[in-house]
């Protein structure tokens, strides 16, 4: 069979990128052959993103891209829902078909269509790695507990597209993270819209893993991932009053002591406005007593600057909450209007050059905090994973950096080391994002 080439494109966030790989491992799966070059590929999919408008306008050119290139072409991900998928189809109305987030079996469908499936393929025979196909090196990997948003905040568009939380039942979770670390996988790192959120929508339903039962919850989550024996990193988690139970975890080691919780206002008027989850609760009190049970923890986070309505004084509140809180990693937008959210209609939007002046002023005050937190480091010792080598220097990452988002270890006259080792070393220099440090052991 000749006719069984499919070339992918994958843009977005780590939670399209799951759905990449679900895809890529179901194409394997059936016979198909991956290609990495439009010329050779029958048919090529394009995965999307639709968050903000220069997501959408990337995905609108890797679109356009693989039409001249290629000619056939299967649009998915978030830009396929909704008003977007109007704007792609009078873009280019020649596409072969046009879905939403995590719609695998519609793509599967219009690629069975375009290009029949392999005949002589058998997937018993046909090798599919057992972890599925993954996207991220070998050594770390997203592990996606659930799809789909509750809350309704009033900048995002995510629900709309992705739609309520569903939680992947917590057996299949751990089977994912077992078959993932038994094909050499270091690092799990979990993702979702609302990570403390897992499992509301079954009511915490009991599972099974491992022939005993496991409830579907972030806490009986985590002290089964911690089993493996593997890093594990939370992400998107909301500060709602439970996730004070995972901080013992993070103080005796089972979990990394890093939680990445985007915050994104410290004003309570504003946060109201913005319809954030969890916006009533105290959370400098709350990060003062976490860090008092374990006082290693990162915290990571992101934040909005001149969003509508947002004052001087609800900015200055901002600005003077950052130094209480200490926060470790920290991202900053300007607001920018996402056609379909219910914040464009809110009154007082922020001008231009007011947002730019606040965001600088923002950025300022938190890299002082955040170099002086890493300077904090030179002479200790910390285990770190390493990602690459540079040069002379191995590259890698400790319990406080997640890849891509946060800073990085450069660990001196180590280019001997592989990705994928753990070692210790000893800091012993850091700017504003990343520490230098030496190698004491492999
Ligand atoms: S919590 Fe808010 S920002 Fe996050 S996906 Fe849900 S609605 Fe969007």
């Amino acid at each position: 069979m000749t006719q069984a080439k499919v070339g992918f494109v994958s843009l977005g966030c780590p939670k399209a990128l799951v759905d990449s790989e679900r895809i890529l491992t179901q194409l394997k799966i059936d016979g198909y052959e991956v290609v990495s070059s439009y010329q050779n590929a029958d048919v090529v999919v394009v995965n999307t993103c639709g968050f903000i408008d220069s997501a959408k306008q990337e995905s609108l050119d890797a679109i356009g891209e693989a039409m001249q290139e290629n000619g056939k072409v299967i649009v998915t991900g978030c830009m396929g829902k909704g008003n977007d998928a109007q704007v792609i189809k009078q873009a280019f109305p020649e596409v072969l078909s046009v879905t939403g987030p995590a719609a695998y079996e519609e793509v599967m469908g219009a690629v069975h269509e375009y290009i029949p499936q392999p005949e002589n393929h058998n997937p018993h025979i046909d090798l599919v790695p057992p972890q599925g196909v993954k996207l991220t090196p070998r050594h770390y990997a997203y592990l996606k507990i659930s799809e789909g948003c509750n809350h309704r905040c009033s900048f995002c568009i995510i629900p709309a597209m992705r739609g309520n939380l569903v939680s992947r039942p917590v057996g299949n979770v751990l089977d994912e993270a077992e078959r993932l670390v038994a094909a050499g996988t270091k690092e799990l790192l979990v993702i979702s819209q609302d990570t403390s959120a897992y499992g509301v929508d079954v009511k915490y339903r009991t599972g099974f893993w491992q022939g005993r039962p496991v409830k579907t919850r972030m806490l009986e989550l985590c002290s089964a991932l911690s089993e493996l024996g593997v890093w594990t990193r939370l992400h998107y988690v909301y500060p709602y009053p439970h996730v004070d139970e995972l901080i013992p975890l993070m103080a005796e080691g089972k979990i990394l002591p890093y939680l990445d919780i985007p915050f994104q206002h410290a004003s309570p008027r504003l946060l109201k406005a913005m319809k954030r989850p969890a916006h009533q609760e105290k959370t400098l009190e709350r990060i003062q007593k976490w860090r008092q049970i374990c006082p290693e923890l990162a915290l990571r986070s992101t934040f909005i600057v001149g969003f509508p309505g947002e004052t001087d004084e609800d900015f200055e509140q901002l600005l003077a909450w950052l130094p209480e809180a200490q926060l470790d990693r920290v991202g900053c937008f300007q607001y920018s209007p996402v056609d379909g959210a219910a914040a464009n209609a809110l009154p007082n939007h922020v001008p231009d050059e007011l947002k730019q002046e606040r965001w600088e002023r923002f950025m300022e005050t938190q890299q002082a905090i955040s170099a002086q937190r890493l300077q904090a480091k030179i002479g200790r010792e910390m285990d770190v994973l390493i990602d690459s080598t540079e040069g002379e220097n191995a590259v890698g990452r400790s319990y406080a950096d997640a890849p891509e988002i946060d800073g990085v270890v450069i660990v001196e006259n180590a280019a001997h080391l592989s990705p994928g080792s753990m070692v210790k070393v000893k800091v012993c220099a850091a700017d504003e994002y990343d520490v230098w440090a030496e190698l004491l052991e492999s």
